[in-house]
């Protein structure tokens, strides 16, 4: 049978109510990416869940399937959302998809090139808000509390039943949970939907590794954080949503949150890229967080089954590339400036 999208294949293991009318993009099914090279570095068999392959180049997508489809069956006719970026290009792609209106709050200039288009190109209604992401979801929150307009943040719990068929997906190409899944954290919706979903599914349970930027890493230091800093746009949040859960999720595990520098995230998003894998740098996040603790010795992947989640694909964020290397040499039309310039 030809795929018809996550609602379809998964539904019956997803808790959305009956009047869920669906609408859907055929996201999902993302490629589960072994990479051997920097997995015999590591000494562990090493995949990525690519999830920047979905239709909006994000993992967004998985749980906005179920929020949107949950919203139309209900007759919504304007969802809303705060947004980094991924959630507004989401929402506003299903929103198109079902003929809702769709309005997007983004904290002003701290949103990727590749996400703010995405969002543009869907026909959302691009609000920027002199704040933060933070300051952002408190604004929805409260309009949605008082106006019939949906709201498709991952406080919506039908975000969360989505966004489970990640980790149906994993065990079903792996034939079981891995021992360990490394992936970032920002609102902190992921991590719990991937807990749930191994739970529910029975195959096994991973350690989790979630990672945050050190410039926005409420979960490690056991505070919100006021004013996020990280080049990864969309793990720039000071006071996720379902942090407790986060929390759980880690401690459940027998697993962990940690924060790695811009530094090391941009380190692994190279990485990746060396094996053919492009990720935004929230993505390469839970790369990073594997590295590092495997440097430091206090996480021993040897012999053990890794999946990194990638969340967003690096076309999304095509600026960081461009700023931190040196633009493509300029050389004459000529056969001999060619062989000269690249000396073969
Ligand atoms: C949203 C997002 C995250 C963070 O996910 P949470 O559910 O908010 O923790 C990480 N990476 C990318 C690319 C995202 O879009």
């Amino acid at each position: 049978m030809t795929y018809q999208g996550l609602i379809r294949r998964y539904g019956r293991l997803l808790d959305l109510p009956a009047h869920t009318q669906i609408i859907s993009l055929l996201e999902g099914a993302t490629p589960l990416i072994p990479m051997p090279r920097l997995g015999r570095e590591l000494g562990c068999e090493l995949f990525v869940k690519f999830e920047g392959l979905n239709p909006t180049g994000s993992f967004k997508d998985r749980g906005m399937t179920a929020a949107v489809s949950e919203a139309v069956g209900r007759d919504a006719q304007t969802v809303i959302c705060a947004s980094t970026g991924n959630t507004a290009a989401s929402a506003a792609a299903y929103a198109a998809r079902a003929g809702l209106r769709a309005i997007v709050l983004i904290p002003e200039g701290k949103v990727a090139a590749g996400k703010l288009a995405g969002a543009i190109a869907y026909g959302a209604e691009v609000i920027q808000i002199q704040g933060s992401f933070d300051d952002a979801l408190s604004l929805v929150v409260e309009i949605t509390q008082k106006t019939p307009i949906a709201l498709v943040n991952s406080i919506n719990p039908y975000r969360i039943e989505g966004q489970k068929t990640s980790a149906f997906e994993i065990c079903d190409e792996l034939g079981a949970a891995p021992d360990w899944l490394c992936l970032p954290v920002g609102n902190a919706g992921n991590i719990t939907s991937y807990w749930a979903g191994f739970k529910q599914y029975q195959k096994g349970l991973p350690q989790i590794l979630g990672v945050q930027a050190q410039g926005a890493a409420p979960l490690v230091l056991g505070h919100p954080v006021e004013k996020p800093e990280t080049l990864a746009t969309a793990i720039c949040i000071g006071k996720p949503a379902r942090g407790e859960q986060a929390l759980d999720a880690a401690r459940e595990s027998d697993g962990r949150i940690i924060a790695v520098s811009d530094e090391k995230i941009l380190e692994a998003q190279r990485l990746l890229a060396a094996e053919g894998v492009w990720a935004e740098p929230a993505s390469a996040a839970g790369a990073a967080g594997l590295l590092a603790e495997s440097a430091a010795g206090t996480l021993d992947a040897r012999g053990k089954r890794v999946v990194v989640v990638c969340t967003g694909h690096g076309m999304k964020d095509p600026a960081v590339i461009a700023d931190s290397f040196q633009a493509p040499k300029v050389i004459s039309a000529s056969y001999e400036a060619l062989t000269e310039t690249i000396q073969y």
